[in-house]
């Protein structure tokens, strides 16, 4: 067994009896997850695969998704276009919030809160709903390499319960921000959030961001590579929730979570990782998650300012 390996192993022995957190509880779908689960997933860039733990159990993608909907975003309309409709700014506000939306403010504040990803997925090129739908989830099948599908009592809990969200949609279409197919968006928005993943397949995910938007397993291209960068950036400074600064800090790699538990963050040119966990801290994090990526951060110098480990710690480590 590899050394690589061997520290994920100790490091899921380690964190496992953690039973700090909550569960997701503002809708039954989310309630219904085992705390007891906990997986750790990476995906090189050049293709291996490590993992340890509970990295076969499906699960909504929920907040994870923006990321995704944003690249589909910046292929349709352009770096330009779009960030004149949704902005790049952390707020520091809860992910929810609504306090920044008035007249003054000419668009959300960025894709990772929820009127940002509303805004971003309403974008989202098509001749009606179905093709909308169909685009994004050819979308994610680049991404995962293998079909994909969406778990219909959550997207129905959501849909029905999801009265915050639709009150910022409301407001959005206010101020101008939105067009008038505010259902349609909001459907969408509701349906990206309940597409089933494994934490497996948020590392591939994560790794053919870090590899140029060429997904590792299949080879396939899932995003132009022209606007990978522009993923990375809003990932780094918006991905995690109100704890994107400290992310930043301690961390130092472009992530995102969300309040099924898992976490996806992208070593450039490395690799994807992928930790799974949903009891959550008062951030909306996976606890678990956060103690992992700390961990492997330090042990293998990923953070982005990390002069002193050289450049590609994790391959070297792994192909010595
Ligand atoms: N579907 C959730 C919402 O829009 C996403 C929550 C999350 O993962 O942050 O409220």
């Amino acid at each position: 067994m590899s050394q690589f390996q061997r520290f994920l192993e100790a490091l899921h022995e380690k964190y496992q009896p953690l039973a700090e957190g909550t569960l997701a509880s503002y809708i039954p779908e989310l309630t219904k997850a085992d705390p007891g689960w906990f997986g750790i997933s990476v995906v090189t860039v050049d293709g291996q695969t490590y993992q340890v733990g509970t990295v076969d159990q499906t699960f909504t993608i929920q907040s994870i998704s923006k990321v995704f909907a944003y690249g589909m975003g910046l292929e349709d309309h352009g770096r330009e276009a779009l960030l004149h409709k949704v902005g790049v700014e952390p707020t520091g506000d809860p992910f929810n919030s609504l306090i920044r939306l008035d007249e003054d403010s000419k668009r959300p504040d960025n894709p990772m809160i929820n009127a940002g990803a509303i805004a971003t997925t309403s974008l989202i090129k098509g001749a009606d709903p179905t093709e909308r739908l169909n685009r994004l989830m050819a979308m994610f099948r680049r991404y995962i390499g293998h079909d994909v599908f969406i778990d219909i009592s959550t997207f129905m809990s959501e849909r029905s319960t999801g009265h915050r969200n639709r009150a910022i949609a409301h407001l959005m279409l206010n101020f101008g921000m939105l067009n008038g197919a505010i259902e349609a968006a909001l459907d969408l928005y509701f349906q990206q959030c309940s597409l089933l993943v494994d934490c497996h397949d948020l590392a591939l995910m994560a790794a053919t961001l870090a590899n140029r938007g060429i997904n590792p397993a299949t080879g396939e291209q899932a995003v132009n590579p022209d606007y990978v960068r522009d993923i990375l950036s809003v990932m780094y400074t918006c991905g995690m929730y109100n704890f994107a600064g400290e992310w930043a800090y301690r961390v130092g790699i472009p992530a995102k979570s969300g309040v099924s538990g898992g976490i996806l963050a992208v070593v450039p040119n490395q690799a994807g990782i992928a930790v799974f966990s949903p009891l959550l801290d008062k951030n909306g994090n996976s606890i678990r998650g956060l103690r992992v990526f700390e961990a492997l951060s330090q042990k293998y110098g990923f953070h982005l300012f990390d002069l002193s480990m050289g450049k590609c710690s994790l391959l070297t480590a792994l192909n010595e």
